[in-house]
């Protein structure tokens, strides 16, 4: 059988994947949620938008004749990745997460370990810092009980709503970012305190380097709870499974 991919992507990892994908004969769509205003072209046929859940996407897998699916979202998508081992059952297709192991913290960094967003929230309600709130756009408006700091916002797009906290200063970029470059932006905002979710991967590692060459607490966010599936860690072992997994490709 030849295969039939869907990448769902939305990561640095799902993009090197399908720059992989496009260089090979597999037939492979990539599919994104549609949260940044302009994304990185794909090397890929592309779809945006959500699929309208578990239904939805089920759908979405025997109109399109796919064949396997490859999850390559973000550690903390937990919804798509749910009603992707959800419907994937529900239609026969073997799936397997594209993932990243989580980051330790070393001996010399100083992180406070929260499980969620509200906990960080919590967390940040003491006396007036300089934040780093690496959190993504869509998480801002939790940090609203906590007006008194100066956040530093490092965000893809503009936020599109007015911000529930008056102090702050917004810079807009996209990674994989750099240590040195994070360390200058911390030094020039002043940056006590950094949250972050713990995304794993090298990417958004900068800041988390750069808060601990500065002594800079973390709140770090622990991953949302995933469901059990197949997990690999590298672009080789999802091609591997794909020889292996019913294809006519490889063995
Ligand atoms: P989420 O909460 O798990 O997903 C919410 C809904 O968005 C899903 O139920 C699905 O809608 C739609 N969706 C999510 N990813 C999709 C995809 N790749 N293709 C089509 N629809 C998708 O996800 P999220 O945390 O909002 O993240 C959205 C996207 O941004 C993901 O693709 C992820 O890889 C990327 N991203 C997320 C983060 C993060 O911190 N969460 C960071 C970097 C990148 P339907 O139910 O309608 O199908």
């Amino acid at each position: 059988m030849s295969p039939n991919l869907l990448l769902l992507g939305g990561t640095l990892e799902a993009t090197a994947l399908a720059q992989f994908l496009a260089q090979t004969d597999i037939r492979a769509t990539v599919s994104l949620a549609g949260r940044v205003a302009r994304p990185k072209r794909a090397a890929l046929p592309q779809r945006v938008g959500g699929f309208g859940g578990v239904a939805g996407l089920e759908a979405y897998l025997r109109e399109n004749a796919i064949t396997h699916v490859v999850d390559a979202t973000h550690p903390f998508a937990a919804q798509m990745s749910h009603n992707a081992v959800a419907a994937c059952a529900q239609a026969g297709v073997p799936l397997i997460a594209l993932t990243r192991e989580p980051w330790v913290p070393q001996s010399d960094d100083r992180w406070v370990r929260v499980a969620d967003i509200a906990e960080a929230v919590a967390a940040l309600d003491r006396p007036a810092a300089r934040v780093m709130l690496a959190v993504g756009r869509m998480h801002l408006a939790a940090f609203a009980p906590n007006p008194q700091h100066h956040y530093l916002l490092r965000l893809i797009d503009a936020p599109d709503a007015p911000l529930p906290f008056p102090h702050h200063e917004i810079v807009l970029d996209r990674g994989p970012f750099t240590e040195e470059g994070d360390r200058l932006l911390m030094a020039r905002h002043g940056t006590q305190i950094v949250v972050s979710k713990n995304s794993g991967g090298t990417g958004a590692y900068a800041k988390i380097a750069a808060a601990r060459a500065r002594g800079s607490q973390v709140i770090m966010i622990d991953r949302p709870a995933m469901p059990e599936r197949l997990e690999a860690h590298t672009m080789q072992e999802v091609m591997n499974w794909l020889s292996h997994s019913g294809t006519d490709l490889g063995v």
